[in-house]
């Protein structure tokens, strides 16, 4: 409550939150958890309490009246549609020349996300975290963070077989054909619910499409796993609707000002409360925001001056091929990714196949590439507008475009196929306007000591996406969880004692 002091605090439920809050109250700390988004635990009108990603409606968007969806078009028919203004599930943040896609609620991105736990190839680590020791990572904290999150494998032979999965198996045998591995991703989706919802013997999500507004079964999101550990100590509490607005020093420890949110976005209460720790957990872009008005407006004026910068997209980019009538993807597709093809090493993309689960046949395949993509953008104080700015270029996505098409354009060679140029509005092939993976704006030994420790101020921390300079080589959330279980774990040892 208002006044109160609590002896840490966290900002955001996502990832880098929710390992910070379970390690801390395991070691006998109580933890006060904020969260701008919905608790997301109680069903709508229609007995759910997310709804399809084919039918949007007032839970879907976070303060938008019409849907941004990642897939604007088909057929070259724009599907976006008017939605009430609420406090919904998925963020499209518009900064200029990028929309940022985030998870709003207790549980961050592991509520919207493909839920694809991708450890990256150990001979890639170095160039994605270089001051972090590799041994310590691959054996220990990558494998902790995999059990934690509940990663699996899907069952090869089921693979094969099952009707929901035909569009992968065509993203295999075309990879295959252009001399590409496809390689099979885990997932924190449980693959025997999944199995049951294809049987029809249990109530369907994947199979039914649920994915990017939440899924209401088989996804072990966060709350299903470190945060549920996290609540059964009895020492942690989550405050959602909650955003915090501003972190300084002060008599007692840091204060901390937070504003509490009602379901339209209003602020309804401004509360004050102090903390002798504070981790920085609100994403990469959240963190970023953040960090940077605090600096530049003088609250941290100590931060130093690697606060927002080394951004980056995960080089991200997404396009579909069109296929022949005798290569269907299916009508029933999956919407838990499994697989990818890899191309890193020799043209710097590795790609999602994705679904894409619209219920009819689409001959489409379709695809989000993760690309090297060197580009970095900063953040920086806007004080007319009063707000933090990014200066990400569109312009800076060729360079994904052109890894991307390293795999697609030697696909299509041997197909005798050709891009899709009807899902992302008239005549385009590549969405380069948008990332699902932000990272970046608060880099480890950089921002932060080696451990995330904020330089200048003694028991502020940032513990997320933003410690991680920008690419991870494949999806990111594995590696945000195994930085903050190695992070974390050092920060109770060390500063605790
Ligand atoms: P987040 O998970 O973003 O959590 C931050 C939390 O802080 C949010 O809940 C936010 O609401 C809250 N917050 C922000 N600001 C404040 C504030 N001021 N006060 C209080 N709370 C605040 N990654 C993968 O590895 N595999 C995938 O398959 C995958 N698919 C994706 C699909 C989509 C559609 C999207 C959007 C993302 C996907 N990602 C995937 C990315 C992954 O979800 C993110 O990398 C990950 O969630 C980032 O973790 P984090 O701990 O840094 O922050």
């Amino acid at each position: 409550g208002d006044g109160a002091h609590v002896p840490a605090l966290v900002i955001g439920t996502g990832y880098g939150g929710s390992v910070a809050a379970l390690r801390l109250a395991q070691a006998g700390v109580d933890v006060q958890m904020i969260e701008m988004g919905m608790a997301w635990d109680t069903p709508g009108s229609d007995g759910k309490i997310f709804c399809n990603t084919t039918a949007p409606d007032y839970r879907s968007y976070w303060l938008r009246t019409k849907t941004k969806q990642p897939l604007s078009n088909f057929f070259g028919i724009p599907i976006d549609k008017d939605i009430p203004r609420y406090t919904g599930i998925l963020d499209a943040e518009d900064f200029s020349g990028i929309t940022v896609y985030q998870g709003r609620g207790v549980g961050g991105g592991s509520l919207v996300n493909g839920g694809m736990a991708v450890t990256p190839k150990r001979e890639n680590f170095g160039a994605i975290l270089p001051s972090v020791n590799p041994d310590e990572m691959y054996n220990t904290y990558y494998p902790r963070a995999n059990a934690g999150l509940g990663s699996g494998l899907i069952d090869p032979a089921w693979f094969d077989t099952v009707d929901c999965y035909q569009f992968a198996r065509v993203g295999r045998k075309q990879a295959g054909r252009s001399g590409f591995p496809f390689v099979f991703v885990p997932d924190v989706y449980d693959w025997d619910y999944m199995q049951r919802e294809a049987a029809g013997t249990v109530p369907k999500s994947a199979v039914a499409g649920e994915i990017l507004y939440g899924n209401n079964y088989g996804k072990k999101s966060l709350q299903k796993t470190y945060l549920a550990q996290a609540k059964s100590t009895g020492r942690v509490t989550i405050s959602p609707l909650h955003r915090v607005t501003s972190v300084s020093p002060g008599s007692g420890g840091y204060t901390v000002v937070i504003e509490q949110l009602n379901t339209n976005g209003d602020v309804t209460a401004t509360k004050t409360v102090t903390s002798d720790k504070v981790f920085f957990a609100a994403g990469s872009v959240g963190t970023s925001k953040l960090l940077v008005k605090l600096k530049a407006t003088g609250a941290l004026p100590n931060l130093n001056g690697e606060i927002g910068r080394g951004w980056g997209d995960n080089g991200n980019v997404m396009c579909g091929r069109a296929n022949y009538l005798w290569d269907p993807t299916g009508k029933v597709q999956a919407a838990i990714p499994c697989g990818g093809i890899d191309n890193w090493n020799a043209g710097g993309a590795f790609a999602e196949v994705a679904p894409l689960p619209t219920g009819i046949e689409t001959y489409a395949s379709f695809y989000l590439s993760i690309t090297k993509n060197p580009n970095r953008g900063t953040f920086s104080w806007n004080p007319a507008a009063g707000r933090v700015d990014l200066d990400w270029q569109t312009a800076w996505k060729q360079a994904s475009i052109d890894m991307a098409r390293t795999i697609f354009d030697k696909i299509n060679a041997t197909e005798g196929t050709i891009y899709r140029t009807d899902l992302f509005g008239a005549y385009k092939i590549w969405n380069d306007t948008l990332t699902y993976h932000p990272l970046g704006g608060a880099v480890l030994n950089k921002a932060t000591d080696n451990y995330g420790r904020l330089y200048g101020y003694p028991g502020l921390y940032v513990i997320d996406g933003s410690l991680i300079p920008g690419n991870t080589s494949v999806n990111p959330f594995v590696t945000i969880t195994a930085l903050a279980e190695r992070n974390i774990e050092k920060i109770i040892a060390a500063d605790l004692a």
